[in-house]
């Protein structure tokens, strides 16, 4: 039977010319700065994305987790979106480790505007005896809103709104090249307007593994000595590092696929069952809500995956999708029959 498998954009596999660059890859032990290829991503993707500093990181989580416990301190608040992957996923690292409280807002869809920020600050009264606010923390794209993206201009605004009010800005920006591709906006100027930003390589950029800290070099200082707290000091760091530079040359572009393919899905789907909720793609990711049936998530993936389709139960009636490398358009177009076909048996 045939396998197609859209639980995440993490699911790929390295192409044959990744696995030669990894095995090939020039390394050192980068406790002492020796690790050249390590040394040599970090400097790519500090101008690429035009900041002074940028350093690697072995998970998409750890870059996150290492950029807020450098922006705050013990009992400090950082305002997010609930749906953000810090506050979805990682609620327990920030607080264990961050020793901070994610003071999380409930919009619409994720786009974080002053207006929260300043509802978040009025939730209690500030001053010596009250938490300090930290950090306003982003996403882009937005995980938990199907891969929205954050527009350019609102973040501009939060940014500029902080920056007076002396907060800094972090973008978790594991997806932030899918809005840049789609957009055709360049990584800098969305980096412009952060204090910190990352940007995932294990995600559609199709490495095994890593992610990439970047911003001023004092912040990147302090960010690696965490990074060793935290585990994440890896020394011929550029077996990994060799892979998510090969990533970032040579596999931005190819994301366009994987939008077009999300929306062809959406649209596959959407043709059949108009009444069916699903957000309009904008990335790779096609977020489909069977509220209005008795069916869980788990059951739609379930029955989904008897006839090869992998999909992901992301809240108990939400189903998700998400398009990636190795998956084709005549792929779509066999599972949107297979998914077609679960909606129709469920009786969604
Ligand atoms: C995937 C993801 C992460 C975590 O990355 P890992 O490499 O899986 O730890 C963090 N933030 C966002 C927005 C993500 O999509």
């Amino acid at each position: 039977m045939k396998r197609i498998d859209f639980r995440s954009d993490t699911c790929t596999l390295p192409s044959n010319e990744m696995r030669k660059v990894i095995f090939e890859a020039e390394v050192g032990d980068q406790g002492y700065w020796e690790d050249l290829t390590t040394l040599r991503l970090e400097e790519y993707c500090a101008n690429l994305f035009g900041k002074e500093s940028a350093l690697f990181m072995p998970s998409g989580t750890m870059s996150d987790q290492v950029a807020l416990r450098s922006w705050t301190k013990s009992g400090d608040e950082v305002i997010l979106d609930e749906s953000y992957h810090i506050s979805y996923f990682q609620t327990g690292p920030s607080t264990d480790l961050g020793k901070i409280f994610l003071s999380t807002t409930r919009t619409s869809d994720g786009i974080l505007t002053p207006d929260h920020v300043k509802n978040q600050m009025e939730v209690r009264k500030r001053g010596d005896r009250f938490p300090d606010i930290g950090l306003v923390s982003i996403e882009n794209t937005i995980s938990g809103q199907a891969g929205r993206i954050f527009p350019l201009e609102a973040q501009k605004e939060l940014y500029q709104w902080c920056n007076k009010n002396h907060i800094p800005v972090h973008m978790d920006g594991e997806r932030v090249l899918n809005a840049c591709v789609k957009k055709n906006i360049e990584p800098h100027v969305y980096a412009m307007y952060t204090d910190s930003i990352t940007c995932s390589f294990s995600k559609g950029l199709a490495a095994p593994f890593g992610s990439i800290l970047m911003g001023k070099k004092s912040f990147i200082n302090k960010a690696r000595k965490f990074r060793k707290w935290y585990g994440g000091s890896l020394h011929q760091s550029g077996f990994m590092a060799a892979a998510a530079l090969y990533a970032i040359k040579n596999n931005i572009s190819r994301l366009s696929e994987d939008h077009e393919n999300a929306f062809l899905l959406y649209e596959n789907i959407k043709k059949d069952f108009p009444d069916l909720e699903i957000v309009v793609p904008e990335t790779n990711i096609v977020m489909i809500n069977i509220q209005s049936s008795n069916v869980s998530a788990k059951q739609f993936t379930n029955n989904c995956a008897e006839n090869g389709i992998l999909c992901h139960p992301w809240k108990s009636q939400i189903v998700r999708f998400v398009t990636h490398y190795g998956i084709t358009k005549a792929d779509i177009c066999y599972a949107s029959d297979i998914i077609k076909r679960t909606i129709s048996d469920l009786k969604i």
